[in-house]
């Protein structure tokens, strides 16, 4: 019967509802075992200086391969880390492999500013700028060639204590870029007061293709907009050469996205540089 049936659909939403959480929960009891055996791997994708044509940075973007289930995305596991309170211990995990491979790209003579994605309960932890200095110290690794990447949302959750943090990180010479830039809820009147150096154009506002004449007014905008507050601008999410030509046109400063490179493993990073020389 309609009833019956009503009390089964019942019964299947509850099962779902149950296995996910179960499974959501293995998840998360996995994710810090992985952290514990520092099975967190930390990727490089290069980042285009469009003036010269050369890799000047690469982001540091964290990877998970789990034993059963394969690559998790950072999509389903940062923000798992970042409900279950994980996040502090992979985000230092990531800053230290990421510092390390800096330095040992500056010692061989390649400058390569290496660009970490900070979360924030790391930027509010209060203990980000003491972290820094142990690691710029512990592998001699001046400031310049390290960048925190952190997203408009992080910058706005507590804005007058993200901008004390900031203006300590930046008095040590460590760069920040400000991520996904167009996304979040961004108050133009505190994007001039956050101590910036990069805005990071969110994948959304490129063109897709030449038709798309919207795309390109706002992606102009948002040039002219990080232009005109000092900071230098760069695309991400950049696919094909055409879109390319387009920011190069438009002035923007920096390019990251698959048509240069997908994000690869240090040694493969290091060979994509071997081969522009
Ligand atoms: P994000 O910081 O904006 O990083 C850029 C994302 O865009 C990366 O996804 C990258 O693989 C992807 N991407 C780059 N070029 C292209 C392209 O041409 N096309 C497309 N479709 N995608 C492109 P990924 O690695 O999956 O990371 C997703 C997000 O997870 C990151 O976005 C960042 O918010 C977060 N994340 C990753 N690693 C970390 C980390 O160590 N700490 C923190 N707090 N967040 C991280
Ligand atoms: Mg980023
Ligand atoms: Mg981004
Ligand atoms: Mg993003």
């Amino acid at each position: 019967s309609c009833k019956s049936l009503g009390g089964n659909r019942v019964q299947v939403y509850n099962d779902t509802i149950r296995q996910s959480s179960l499974e959501l929960l293995r998840l998360e009891q996995d994710l810090r075992k992985a952290i514990d055996n520092n099975e967190i791997q930390v990727h490089f994708q290069p980042k285009l200086d469009l003036n010269t044509g050369k890799i000047t940075a690469a982001e540091a973007l964290a990877r998970w391969h789990h034993a059963d289930e394969g690559f998790i995305s950072p999509g389903i596991f940062i923000p798992l880390a970042e409900r279950t309170g994980l996040i502090e211990t992979l985000g230092s995990n990531v800053l230290e492999q990421s510092c390390r491979q800096a330095a040992s790209w500056y010692h061989q003579g390649i400058q390569i500013q290496v660009a970490v994605n900070i979360a924030a309960q790391q930027l509010d932890s209060g203990s980000l700028v003491k972290q820094v200095d142990e690691l710029l110290n512990k592998y001699e690794l001046p400031a310049k060639m390290l960048e925190l990447e952190l997203t408009e949302s992080t910058l706005m959750e507590d804005a007058e204590a993200a901008i004390v943090e900031m203006h300590s990180l930046r008095n040590r010479g460590v760069t920040l870029a400000i991520d996904d830039f167009g996304t979040g809820y961004s108050s133009l009147s505190y994007l001039q007061r956050f101590p910036l150096d990069i805005l990071k154009i969110d994948r959304s506002f490129l063109m897709t293709d030449q038709g798309n004449r919207s795309q390109g007014t706002l992606t102009r905008a948002i040039i002219a907009l990080g232009h005109g507050l000092n900071m230098r601008v760069v695309a991400e999410g950049v696919e094909d050469p055409q879109q390319l030509t387009e920011l190069k046109q438009l002035g923007c400063d920096f390019a990251q996205g698959f048509v240069i490179s997908r994000p690869v493993p240090a040694e493969e990073f290091t060979q994509l540089l071997d081969k522009q020389y």
